[in-house]
């Protein structure tokens, strides 16, 4: 048995372009299969101003107000996944930022060409998955 790591929790999206291309289960599915547990998920269209606080670091990145346009667009599924040494796992998972450049077997460097439209976000610090948690799931931060 390997030695007991920190149980974490992270806030994942399944962002717009996710859900509008009908990817949300096989990404659900990818997630289950390693082992993370879902605490909590839903399905919603957001608000500005929930976009504006989770990017809240971006902002005055060239790319800000496209990526709040985008996220704002059309429904996205968001959701908490629970496992030991969870934010590490998901990055991992999802695979780099830019999809033309993220790794075979990644969700990015699977299913997706783009940087713009790369499918999921992931809490990227213990920190920020407090902050994004208490976003998107007040009831559970
Ligand atoms: P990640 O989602 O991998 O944590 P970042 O936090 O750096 O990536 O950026 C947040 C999101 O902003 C990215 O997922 C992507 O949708 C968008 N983004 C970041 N950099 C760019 C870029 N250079 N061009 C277009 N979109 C970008
Ligand atoms: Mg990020």
């Amino acid at each position: 048995m390997s030695n007991a790591q920190p149980v974490e929790r992270t806030l994942v999206l399944l962002k717009p372009d996710a859900v509008a291309r009908g990817l949300t289960g096989q990404i659900l599915a990818r997630y289950e299969a390693k082992g993370l547990v879902i605490v909590a998920l839903k399905r919603l269209l957001t608000s500005r101003e929930t976009a504006a606080a989770h990017y809240a670091e971006h902002e005055g990145r060239d790319y800000y107000p496209a990526l709040i346009d985008f996220i704002t667009s059309a429904p996205l599924v968001a959701l908490v996944l629970e496992s030991e040494r969870a934010i590490e796992i998901v990055r991992l998972l999802n695979g780099s930022t830019d999809s033309a450049k993220a790794a075979p077997g990644t969700i990015r460097g699977d299913l997706s060409v783009f940087h713009n439209r790369n499918l999921v976000h992931a809490s990227d610090s213990a920190e920020n998955a407090a902050r994004e948690i208490g976003i998107w799931f007040p009831e559970e931060a």
